[in-house]
Formats: structure tokens, C-alpha cells, sequence
């Protein structure tokens, strides 16, 4: 569709509506409401028909990569592979992490496929992303909620700077964060990831006096600052304990790093 026939049909809907001067608020809001789907329908009929004209330059090459990483994916996987989950899920973590691309879930599960409820976010944060969390804590009943904070956060230096001139939609999430101003770096990022676990465990109070969750926040630190190895997802708080000398002593951190006891421990399901 060419932009004058655009233009044109828009003003045949709009000139063509019936007057909506004498009606009723309630009858003059219903017609702009009308008039605004038509309009929202005209354009979107336009920008498809631009196709592939008007993409971005890399467009393509990101769809054909992705077309065929999911070909590759199809053909390493027989159908065996999704019978553990077809039917429902059974996660057995919670986790919140930052949107950040360099952030994914394989740093810290070599398969997480039906077994981390993954909520993102810019700024791993609880108060964007509320229903979310709850619905895998209360629903899903997961025994872990993680909340992963990482390295060069670009949310913690925004929120920790002036971010006035940002969109109202991004200023919100942005506000939510509340990073003390100068705190862009990994100091920023510790205090939110222990705030987020704070709010966590007063909102799942219940559930975490009970022993049915235990709120865990960490850093994936793929820069290497916290002296543990780049790539170290590093634990930081469980349950609201902070100093790690006392973190290493509690009972759910024994032997992390030994190797699975046959009967317990491990996933069921090692896709
Ligand atoms: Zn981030």
C-alpha cells in the first residue's frame, strides 16, 4: 500500500464517521475508540507491506540465524527430549535476573529447560516484575527463589546517575531500583541485589519462615571484579545473611561443589 492510498483511506474513516458533537461522552469516546483501531489497522496493514524493504540493516541476518540455531535445535532434540515437560512444568527455581544479554541462565544450569522459572528485567528487580515472581512462588511452589545481579550493570549505572531525560516508561523502572546516586558500578549492584532479596523475603515471609523457600541473591560476574574468576556466579545473601563467612557456614551451602548424591539433589530429568 503506497503512502497517498494511506493517506486517502485515512481520511475517507475519518471524514466518513457519524457525528459524534450531540452524543453522549460514552458514545463520542466508543467512536474515537473506533476510529482509533481502524487507524492502528491502516498503519500496521502499511508498515507489513513495506516488508522487508524498510528492515534494518542486520535484520535479516539475525532471522536467518535464528531459523536456523532453532533447525539445529529441532534436529539435536528428538521428541523424547520434551516428554519430561510437555505436559507442565515443574520448576524448581525462581529466578530474577537483569535483561542484559550477557546474562543467561546456561552460566549457572546446563539445562534449564522445565527447571528455572526466568523472569528478566532491566535491574533483576522484584517491583517490575511482581505477579511474575509470585506466580512462581506461590504456584509453581519453587523451593529457590534466585535473584542474579551481574557485572557492569548498565540498569544500577543509569539508576545511579541522572536518567531524567529517559522515556517515562524506562524513568519508572529506572525509579523502582532506587540506587543511591554515584553507586554505578558493583557496590550499586550488591545493594540491589540485597534489596531485591530484602523485598523478597518480606513479601514470601510465610513461605520462608515456614522452610518452603529460601531466598538466595548472587552476582554473575563476567568481569572478574569480585577476585572470584570471571564468569563466578557468586552467592551473596540467602536468606537475608550477607557476610560471607557466615553464608559458607549455613547448612544449605555444605558441599555445593561436590558431586551429586545419586538419590537426592540432582534434577530427575538431565535432558
Ligand atoms: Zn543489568
Amino acid at each position: 500500500m503506497r503512502k497517498a492510498a494511506v493517506r486517502g483511506l485515512l481520511l475517507a474513516v475519518l471524514g466518513c464517521g457519524p457525528a459524534v458533537a450531540a452524543e453522549s461522552t460514552g458514545a463520542a469516546d466508543a467512536e474515537k475508540e473506533r476510529i482509533r483501531m481502524i487507524v492502528q489497522e491502516v498503519v500496521r496493514e502499511y508498515a507489513a507491506s513495506l516488508g522487508s524493504k524498510q528492515a534494518p540493516p542486520g535484520a535479516r541476518a539475525v532471522l536467518q540465524n535464528v531459523v536456523q540455531d532453532n533447525q539445529k535445535f529441532m534436529r539435536s532434540h528428538k521428541p523424547d527430549y520434551f516428554k519430561p515437560f510437555a505436559d507442565g512444568q515443574h520448576p524448581r527455581a525462581t529466578v530474577v535476573t537483569c535483561a542484559d544479554s550477557r546474562v543467561h541462565s546456561h552460566a549457572f544450569d546446563a539445562t534449564p529447560d522445565g527447571d528455572l522459572f526466568m523472569i528478566r528485567n532491566i535491574g533483576n528487580q522484584i517491583a517490575t516484575a511482581e505477579g511474575s515472581v509470585e506466580y512462581g512462588v506461590r504456584h509453581l511452589r519453587t523451593p529457590v527463589l534466585l535473584v542474579v545481579g551481574h557485572s557492569s550493570c548498565g540498569a544500577i549505572k543509569a539508576a545511579a546517575g541522572d536518567y531524567s531525560r529517559e522515556s517515562g516508561p524506562i524513568r519508572r523502572e529506572l525509579d523502582t531500583l532506587q540506587v543511591p546516586k554515584g553507586e554505578g558500578g558493583m557496590s550499586g549492584v550488591l545493594l540491589n541485589v540485597h534489596k531485591q532479596v530484602s523485598r523478597a523475603m518480606a513479601k514470601f515471609e510465610p513461605e520462608v519462615l515456614s522452610g518452603a523457600l529460601t531466598v538466595v541473591g548472587a552476582v554473575y560476574d563476567f568481569r572478574g571484579e569480585l577476585k572470584q574468576g570471571q564468569g563466578k556466579l557468586a552467592i551473596v545473601n540467602v536468606n537475608g545473611e550477607t557476610d560471607p563467612k557466615r553464608i559458607a557456614m549455613l547448612e544449605i551451602m555444605q558441599d555445593l561443589d561436590a558431586p551429586p548424591a545419586k538419590s537426592t539433589g540432582r534434577k530427575k530429568n538431565r535432558y
